[in-house]
């Protein structure tokens, strides 16, 4: 079906898990199957014709390459962690960044993996374990309960927050909308929601910059909406400069930026549902070194 996540328009994108197998080597086994090409984009990233399915091939059942989608991919390559930093995911389930990071890391460093969700933290494990990954802390616990101050996260240089969010960058939440039971309590209650989402993600993103060591944050979400995406950027600026950050430009050859709706948006980057086929949304707040820069 054209409705669900799988429309047979929709390119397939197999993320090469470089702990486990080196890209040209994936490229010649799946090439076997299937027309491979490398993204553009995101390396170590294949692409593969709409309609592929590599649900059951044995490089995805053990953990050699991981299905992952091109906007989901591009999130841990825009943080850019060095191989030997320490970095927190402070929302990681099911763990598919949490293991782009180790990868990108090179199996070094360590990442501590935050996770609030009981169930979800079992999924984690399983992605971390058939990663291969060593170097990935599980935490399960409430992100915004981790003190900032504690001794054990002094190192931290990097984080990740990935948090939950509408999902409306997919397809069929999208197309959701133009059916006849979309009806106003529905819309209210989407609204409700929404608002709700943007509390969590506006509170979190604060948190996350606030670590007193991090210099690198990245915010992203699957979501078409303003107030989850440009709005939690624009509430959280000047507590950002006010701590030396200043938003960066992740990925500054992709065309599409975020809405116009703050100073600064053309730094943020949005994949659009039609142009790319999915909708996602991607800031990147870097520290500048002295913190008298923002202050001149
Ligand atoms: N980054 C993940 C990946 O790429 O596989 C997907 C993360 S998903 C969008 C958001 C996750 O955040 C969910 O698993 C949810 O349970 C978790 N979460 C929600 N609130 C949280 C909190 N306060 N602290 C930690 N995790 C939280």
């Amino acid at each position: 079906s054209q409705l669900n996540g799988n429309s047979p328009l929709k390119p397939r994108y197999v993320h090469v898990n470089t702990l486990k197998m080196d890209v040209d080597s994936a490229v010649q086994e799946l090439g076997k199957l299937y027309k491979v090409q490398k993204d553009e984009t995101v390396p170590d990233l294949l692409v593969m014709p709409p309609g592929s399915d590599l649900h059951a091939h044995h490089l995805v059942k053990n953990g050699r390459t991981f299905l992952q989608g091109k906007g989901s991919a591009m999130v841990a390559v825009a943080l850019q962690p060095e191989a030997d930093w320490e970095v927190i995911d402070a929302c990681a389930a099911p763990g598919n960044k949490t293991i782009n990071l180790a990868a990108l890391m090179k199996g070094q460093g360590k990442i501590i993996a935050c996770e609030l969700n009981e169930e979800r933290v079992k999924r984690l494990e399983q992605t971390i374990k058939l990663s291969g990954a060593t170097n990935i802390e599980v935490s399960h616990g409430d992100f915004l309960g981790l003190n900032p101050e504690d001794p054990s996260f002094a190192k931290v240089r990097a984080i990740l927050l990935d948090p939950s969010c509408s999902g409306s960058g997919t397809i069929t939440d999208r197309l959701d909308h133009l059916l006849p039971s979309h009806s106003a309590d529905n819309k209210n209650y989407d609204s409700i929601r929404l608002h709700k989402l943007a509390v969590f993600q506006k509170k979190a993103l604060a948190h996350a910059l606030s670590f007193p060591q991090v210099e690198r944050v990245v915010y992203s979400t699957c979501s078409i909406h303003q107030i989850e995406n440009e709005d939690v950027v624009s509430s959280v600026l000047p507590l950002a400069s006010s701590l030396g950050f200043e938003l960066a430009t992740p990925f500054p050859q992709w065309q599409r930026r975020g809405l116009p709706v703050l100073a600064g948006s053309e730094h943020l980057l949005r994949m659009d549902p039609e142009e790319d086929k999915e909708g996602f949304f991607i800031a990147l707040f870097t520290k500048t070194s002295k913190l008298e820069n923002s202050n001149s």
